[in-house]
């Protein structure tokens, strides 16, 4: 797995929604990419604060979050040295 690939299942992951294997594929990524970890940390924790203040069906509007995941895709493809 790689940061485009961890960002596509991030939603899915957090969602409890993704099959084990890449499940295992997002835990073997974030141990070594803090760059992810950070994000999935701070996505999850976005998520607590909104949940936790009564909205459990809270979604982002889809054109909120398509702006955000091509912003942070984006973004990534910057930071991504290979
Ligand atoms: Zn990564």
């Amino acid at each position: 797995m790689d940061c485009t690939q961890f960002l596509e299942e991030l939603s899915d992951y957090i969602d409890g929604a993704v099959p084990p294997a890449v499940r295992e594929a997002i835990v073997e990524h974030t141990a070594f990419c803090r760059k992810c970890e950070v994000l999935y940390n701070s996505t999850r924790h976005t998520l607590e604060i909104v949940t936790a203040h009564g909205h459990e069906a809270y979604e982002i509007p889809k054109p909120v979050s398509d702006r955000l995941y091509s912003r942070l895709r984006a973004r990534m493809a910057k930071l991504t040295t290979r």
